[in-house]
């Protein structure tokens, strides 16, 4: 019996199966059958040789147009030209031991040919490639016929495992595998028009019509949308068995008193907002809210409000932000709006008074110990902190509520590890400024509701975004810095920000976009900030931020910066979130093509928070024709950030907002597009809720049961490798 689960290396053995490991983590049937193809060729249709690109691994069908030994002895070299009929490309074998090759390679075969894209003199070439040569031309007409219309599925290839080396191994698999059950029940299959899964994979494989490519995909992606979607009802369903603790308001107490000292009105959306929450947080159901709010569109106060309920009714709320910077900010926010009410126990302090707390994973231990005991004494009813807080030793004496920002920087498991932290489970709010469509909250975030904060308070000015085109325009930069001294003039303070902090050190991946940015290392705080204290904006006070110094001098940096004794501040992404400077006016984004659309909207939101309008400069040294370029082109036209998360999710593979957004899901993911597939994901819940519904523990489903297991199980490691 051949299925699934089989070990690769006893359903097919052979020379493959160990590279296949190496190159993929291929090690099962299932682990080969679920290395999809990426797309199909069409033999006789020939892959357009224009469109190749430098580094790349490419696959190309082709035909041989000239071949031809050239040079003598060690020099000796193969040189054969393939085409299209539109572009050509040179293969390249060197070594006289090369030379048989010529006898197949001859002028008018057609094969398929792979390898990485070099160039020399300026010509693109494959250095000793693999390939198939396809003998059409010596078949009878009539299976010419078929040989022409035959689909190839082309895989995700390397180096060493080539793309019909994988072909081989999945036709393989396929002459042993014995039927594979279904997990999906056959009344769920028949609702959807869905094929069963033997055939989607065999189809997926080995599709005889591209209508039944398609369709192989849909169902595969079903299946992908489905498990996800069974984990979360499943959660749903084991949230709603432990009630939350009722966290009504109280018109006496800490909130009312804030509320009352407020200096200014809040938007129709803020109360909107509230009323949602107020209701929510009296409720004994656990509230799962995400809201979701334009940069700038004070989604803070909104939080602080739930979190004073909370306090109000005797609980604890906790803050978890991203980074050191912003959980001290925000700290330091609420402090200062809070005035005397945070003061509990102090002189000064109001009678309904509590206190707020900061926790992170740098304090010292004296200062650490004091906060630790704070939270778990009920001392603090604000404890506001990074990943520091979801330490096993932080304890609360009554966690109501927990207030997650920046969603996009945190796994649904390391919520529901703080979220452990309390008796009864806590409510749950989630925020985030970068606007995520209803198919990416239900997928990545699971199941939570969502409220907008869409108008902005009023007295915001507006952000005018410019490209500065260094390339074509380099006299532009020089305005750019003159533009910065005007506003340091005016008493105002600007931001430059750079994609790597520099000197060498490993650092984040940075995101991948097109390979049309110069091939230079992108600029570096470190390197900028002298050059440009030596240079252009001399004489004025610079200051560095960056994600390695110590949270002491960051912080220490940020304070100067929002006192004004710093004007103008180098840094790195570190200041894409939340940093609220109301004073600076202009932002210089260096590199800015390295920046993905939804960061550059994030960045830019660091500006235009105050009474005078703002400037945001985006440079780059693309060409103006090129992918990223036009991307640059659009964050400059429109200040809709909804619009551009939608720009986004449709230029950016969806692997990409995964891993930005949870990375967990990465692996499994692999056909849902949540910006293609939003029906197939609500289907898909809707049955799976269904299903939970009727059989909480999926009895009845043994296959679909062990799948769940295995997803939840996939993204506990993941957790775990990253705590
Ligand atoms: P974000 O949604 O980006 O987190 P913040 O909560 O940091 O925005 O708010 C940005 C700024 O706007 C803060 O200085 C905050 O005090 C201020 N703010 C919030 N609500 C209002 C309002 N209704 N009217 C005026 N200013 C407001
Ligand atoms: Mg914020």
């Amino acid at each position: 019996m051949v299925g699934l689960d089989t070990a690769l290396s006893s359903a097919i053995g052979g020379r493959t199966v160990k590279p296949l490991e190496k190159a993929f983590g291929i090690t099962t049937v299932a682990d080969l059958l679920r290395h999809y193809p990426r797309r199909l060729a069409e033999r006789g249709e020939l892959t357009d040789l224009r469109e190749l690109r430098v580094g790349e691994d490419v696959t190309v069908l082709a035909e041989i147009k000239t071949c031809a030994t050239k040079g003598f002895r060690q020099a000796q070299r193969l040189e054969v030209i393939i085409t299209d009929g539109r572009g050509r490309l040179e293969l390249i074998f060197f070594g006289a031991r090369q030379q048989w090759r010529a006898k197949d390679l001859q002028p008018g075969v057609q094969g398929l040919f792979s390898g990485r894209v070099s160039e020399f003199n300026g010509k693109l070439q494959l250095t000793h490639p693999d390939y198939t040569l396809l003998r059409s031309s010596q078949l009878a007409e009539q299976e010419a016929d078929l040989y022409a219309g035959a689909l190839i599925a082309v895989y995700p290839a390397t180096k060493d495992i080539r793309s019909w080396v994988i072909t081989n191994s999945v036709s393989h698999v396929f002459e042993v595998l014995d039927p594979v059950p279904d997990p999906v029940p056959m009344e769920v299959r028949a609702r959807h028009g869905l094929m069963s899964l033997d055939e989607a994979l065999r189809a997926m494989h080995q599709p005889t019509t591209r209508a039944e490519w398609f369709q192989a995909r849909h169902r595969l992606a079903w299946d992908e949308a489905f498990a996800v979607q069974l984990v979360l009802a499943q959660r749903r369903r084991a949230a709603s068995v432990n009630p939350a603790m009722s966290r009504p308001p109280r018109p006496d107490g800490l909130r009312a008193a804030f509320e009352a000292a407020l200096p200014f009105t809040l938007t129709a959306g803020q109360v909107a907002v509230g009323e949602t929450l107020t209701e929510e947080l009296s409720g004994t159901e656990a509230m799962h809210r995400l809201l979701q709010g334009e940069v700038g569109s004070g989604k803070t106060v909104v939080a602080l409000r739930a979190m004073l309920q909370v306090v109000d009714a005797g609980g604890q709320a906790a803050l978890l932000a991203p980074t050191e910077v912003l959980a001290s900010q925000h700290a330091r926010t609420i402090e200062t709006m809070l005035g005397s009410l945070a003061h509990a126990g102090q002189l000064g302090g109001a009678d309904t008074a509590t206190r707020v707390v900061l926790l992170t994973g740098s304090l010292g231990t004296q200062a650490r110990r004091a906060a630790l005991l704070e939270a778990a004494s009920g001392a603090a009813g604000i404890v506001v902190g990074t990943h520091a807080l979801i330490q096993e030793h932080v304890q609360f004496a009554d966690l109501g509520l927990v207030v997650v920002d920046e969603q996009h920087r945190f796994g649904v498991e390391q919520r529901d590890a703080l979220r452990g932290k309390a008796a009864a489970p806590p409510h749950l709010l989630v925020m985030t400024a970068t606007p995520i469509p209803r198919t990416v909250a239900m997928t990545v975030f699971g199941d939570l509701e969502t409220s907008i904060l869409s108008e902005l308070p009023a007295g915001r000015s507006p952000i005018t975004t410019s490209v500065v085109p260094v390339a074509e325009k380099p006299a532009w930069l020089e305005r750019a810095w003159a533009r910065i001294r005007e506003e340091v003039e005016q008493g105002r303070q600007a931001y430059v920000v750079c994609p790597r902090i520099g000197a060498d050190v490993a650092e984040d991946d940075e995101p991948d976009l097109d390979d049309d940015r110069p091939a230079r290392p992108p600029l570096a705080v470190v390197d900028i900030a002298p050059m440009l204290a030596d240079g252009p904006l001399s004489g004025l006070r610079i200051g560095v931020l960056h994600g390695r110094l110590t949270s002491d001098e960051k912080d220490r940096v940020m304070s100067d910066f929002a006192a004004g004794s710093l004007d103008v501040l180098v840094a790195t992404t570190v200041v894409e979130v939340g940093v609220d400077v109301p004073n600076a006016t202009v932002m210089v984004v260096l590199d800015a093509e390295r920046f993905g659309v939804s960061q550059l909207h994030q960045l830019r939101g660091r500006i235009g928070r105050g009474q005078h309008a703002s400037v945001c400069l985006l440079v780059t040294e693309l060409p103006e024709a090129s992918p990223s370029r036009e991307r640059l082109d659009q964050v400059a036209a429109t200040q809709d950030g909804f619009a551009l998360a939608r720009l986004d999710l449709e230029t950016r593979r969806e692997g990409d907002i995964l891993g930005a957004a949870q990375s967990g899901r990465r692996s499994r993911l692999k056909l849902l597009s949540l910006a293609r597939d939003e029906k197939l994901i609500e289907a898909a819940r809707a049955e799976a809720f269904d299903l939970v519904a009727g059989d909480p523990a999926l009895e009845a489903h043994p296959l679909l049961a062990t799948q769940v297991a295995a997803l939840v199980a996939e993204e506990q490691a993941e957790y775990l490798d990253k705590a």
